[in-house]
């Protein structure tokens, strides 16, 4: 089968690889109908993620039909359109039953790399490096889904991929990051990043109850999918001093809730940037922890930085001052996103949500280097990358009926 495999730093290719198949009784194998380029993938393509090698198959974000099930796999069928989560949970383990799958005990076969970093090690992903697991990803035509029985979530045919694929990663993501927040009516919330992470952010602080958000990046386009997300306020970060803006709309207290949608490659111009880059470069600090610095500083005292934005390992300058003497609340984590897929499912099947507006570039498999590059560096006003392996005749076209 054709994969999208990670060839070194700023480098995928299109390749050949062997056909997955059921290794596990919980396993199944998913003939994959649509897929996407997340922002996490950007810090493999750029090389900030250790433990990758060569021909490893990328993508975490996928969805298609069932083809094949495991005998352990009872809630499946062969046929099934099912959207996968990105981390992959047992379902039976101590962090599984208090529903936080991304912490999952039992699907990292690398654990103990993991260990060695974070001192306990997070669930597997797909398609997400060693560290992870080294499960093979999504970016491809066939991937076998482990634990199947518990993660992937059987979708209607009445929705297209378009609308359902951000069920396995960034809509969650937002909504959690939203949800981490704390909101209260009228809350103010302010989000760096208007990605897919920070629009999705956007508009679930809405659905949420958030009375004001304020969107923070420097591309015109992003800053505009933001105000349509819901954002009543934009800024432009090269273009104003943030923390001085933040200050002056709400009244010199600061945000409710900062939201870092954003992460370990944040991009700041002037010497604290040069600062960070070099650090990172001579790998003396392994995130450029920009955004983050700025959240905790712009924060009201007694409220919430809420971290979606991935760190890989140590930040250095981080203000851990301001967060004591202010009681700032830091909450983050690889989203559980097993958590949050029914419900979301449900607010687009009523309408009220669409989240098919991030999607800026559809393109087959066989592109998938240039939408790496196209993505990595915002070329065409590019937001969202999906490929589209099967197009599905549109449920939305006419029945024609022959007048004679
Ligand atoms: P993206 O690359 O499309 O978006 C990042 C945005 O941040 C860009 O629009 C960029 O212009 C903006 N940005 C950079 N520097 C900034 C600054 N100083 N101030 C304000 N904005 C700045 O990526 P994405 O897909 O939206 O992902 C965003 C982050 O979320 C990434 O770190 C990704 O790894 C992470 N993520 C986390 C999870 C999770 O489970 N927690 C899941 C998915 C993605
Ligand atoms: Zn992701
Ligand atoms: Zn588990």
């Amino acid at each position: 089968m054709k994969a999208v495999c990670w060839q070194g730093i700023g480098q995928v290719g299109v390749e050949d690889v062997p056909d997955p198949y059921i290794l596990n009784p919980r396993d199944a194998i998913v003939k994959v109908t649509a897929t996407a380029i997340c922002g996490s993938d950007l810090h493999l393509y750029d090389g900030y993620v250790p433990t990758m090698y060569r021909g490893d198959i990328l993508g975490h974000e996928f969805m298609g039909e069932v083809v094949e099930v495991g005998p352990g796999v009872s809630n499946l069928s062969v046929g099934d359109r099912v959207v996968v989560p990105f981390p992959i949970a047992c379902g039976n383990c101590f962090y599984c039953e208090r529903e936080l799958y991304s912490l999952c005990e039992n699907s990292n076969p690398n654990a103990q790399l993991a260990e060695r970093l974070w001192g306990h090690s997070p669930a597997g992903i797909f398609g997400y490096s060693h560290l992870t697991g080294g499960y093979a990803g999504g970016q491809a035509e066939y991937v076998r889904v482990p634990f199947a029985d518990v993660g992937p979530l059987v979708v209607p045919e009445s929705l297209e991929d378009e609308q359902v694929l951000f069920l396995s990663d960034v809509l969650p993501t937002g909504y959690m990051a939203a949800e981490q927040c704390d909101i209260e009516e009228g809350d103010t919330i302010a989000v760096w990043g208007c990605g897919p992470v920070g629009l999705f952010a956007i508009r679930s602080a809405k659905l949420l109850g958030a009375g004001r958000v304020i969107a923070i990046d420097r591309y015109p386009e992003r800053l505009g999918k933001a105000s349509a997300a819901g954002a009543e306020m934009t800024v432009n970060y090269e273009e104003v001093d943030v923390l001085e803006i933040l200050k002056e709309l709400t009244g010199g207290r600061g945000p409710d809730a900062c939201i870092d949608a954003v992460g370990m490659e944040a991009h700041v111009r002037g010497v604290s940037h040069a600062y960070d880059r070099i650090k990172q470069a001579m790998r003396l600090e392994s995130d450029r922890p920009a955004v983050l610095r700025q959240a905790i500083l712009a924060c009201r005292s007694g409220g919430v930085v809420s971290v979606a934005g991935v760190y890989g390992g140590f930040v250095d300058k981080m203000p851990f001052g301001a967060v004591m003497n202010k009681a700032i609340t830091i909450k983050s984590g690889q989203t559980h996103v097993h958590r949050y897929m029914r419900s979301l499912l449900e607010r687009i099947e009523s309408g009220e949500l669409d989240p098919s507006f991030i999607i800026t570039h559809r393109l087959s498999l066989d592109e998938a280097p240039l939408g790496y590059e196209m993505f990595r560096n915002k070329e065409d006003e590019c937001v969202k990358v999906v490929f589209l392996l099967v197009p599905r005749p549109s449920v939305a076209s006419p029945i024609s009926i022959p007048l004679s």
